[in-house]
């Protein structure tokens, strides 16, 4: 088989791509933010020797449900700004053992480093992700600026919060029906925060991590980023509003909701929009 360059390959170029916007978005400072995506091993099998291992390492736990599957992953300490830069240092493709209690480092961390320290967190969200969706593919974390200063300033009640993110842009229930979780403060980087962060994504896509960013997930690098922006823009759009003197004169109503919901064909997440007049 002929093995082609890995810098040619679509999934190195978008995570070159996604790295880039954001942290020229602002949403991934110096090392901040994450990011992992799963590969599809036929399409690896072009660029790299599945058989050749690097570097292996045990996992924080257990994720038997990922067993052999394929992640390009962002390494520990690497600058989202220099991840285009250099690939080869900053990224790394990993394949889970086979018992699901480590990880085989097929390419990447050029200069000794390891993947990111959410590596736990990116992988039960994954396998959680994976359960809902079979079409699953990128867990994405960043510190974005408004739903952070939004989380000092709103209840951290979810069903509040999803509401409130709904009635800031018109298409907000449609991108994400299945509402935002959101989080207890947690220390960064725990096992801990990666369990509940994977049980909050059973039933939403979107989980905030209150004074420190966001977890997103999609089907693709596009959606992942995409779900995330809109969360971000609505956050924005709340913090430009309540910043205002006098705040809110008018919202987007539960019943304008409610015909949002049959025009698009989307189902809103329950509990968060008031019963149907009709
Ligand atoms: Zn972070």
């Amino acid at each position: 088989m002929i093995i082609h360059d890995i810098y040619e390959s679509p999934f190195i170029n978008e995570m070159c791509e996604v790295t880039k916007n954001l942290w020229r978005n602002g949403w991934d400072e110096r090392n901040g933010g994450n990011i992992s995506y799963m590969l599809d091993t036929e399409e690896v099998r072009l660029y790299l020797d599945l058989g050749r291992s690097i570097n292996e390492a045990d996992l924080d736990f257990e994720v038997k449900e990922l067993a052999g599957k394929i992640f390009l992953v962002s390494a520990s300490g690497s600058y989202f700004k220099n991840i285009c830069k250099n690939p080869a240092k900053n990224l790394a493709i990993v394949k889970i053992s086979d018992d699901g209690k480590k990880y085989h480092v097929l390419w990447g961390l050029e200069d000794g480093g390891v993947p990111t320290s959410e590596l736990a967190s990116h992988l039960k969200c994954h396998a959680v992700r994976l359960a809902q969706d079979p079409d699953h593919r990128v867990i994405l974390h960043c510190h974005s600026i408004a739903i952070s200063a939004m989380t000092f300033v709103h209840e951290l009640d979810e069903k509040k919060f999803t509401r409130s993110l709904w009635e800031m842009i018109t298409e907000c229930l449609v991108v994400f029906p299945d509402g935002v979780s959101v989080l207890p403060w947690m220390v960064a980087g725990t096992v801990e925060l990666g369990l509940a962060s994977a049980e909050k994504m059973r039933d939403s896509r979107v989980v905030i991590w209150p004074h420190h960013g966001i977890m997103g997930a999609g089907q693709s690098m596009d959606d992942a980023f995409g779900l995330v922006e809109t969360v971000e823009k609505a956050a924005d759009i709340y913090m430009r509003v309540v910043s205002v003197p006098g705040g809110f004169k008018q919202k987007i109503s539960s019943e304008q909701l409610w015909a949002l919901s049959d025009q698009f064909g989307v189902t809103p997440k329950a509990g968060i929009l008031e019963d149907r007049k009709n």
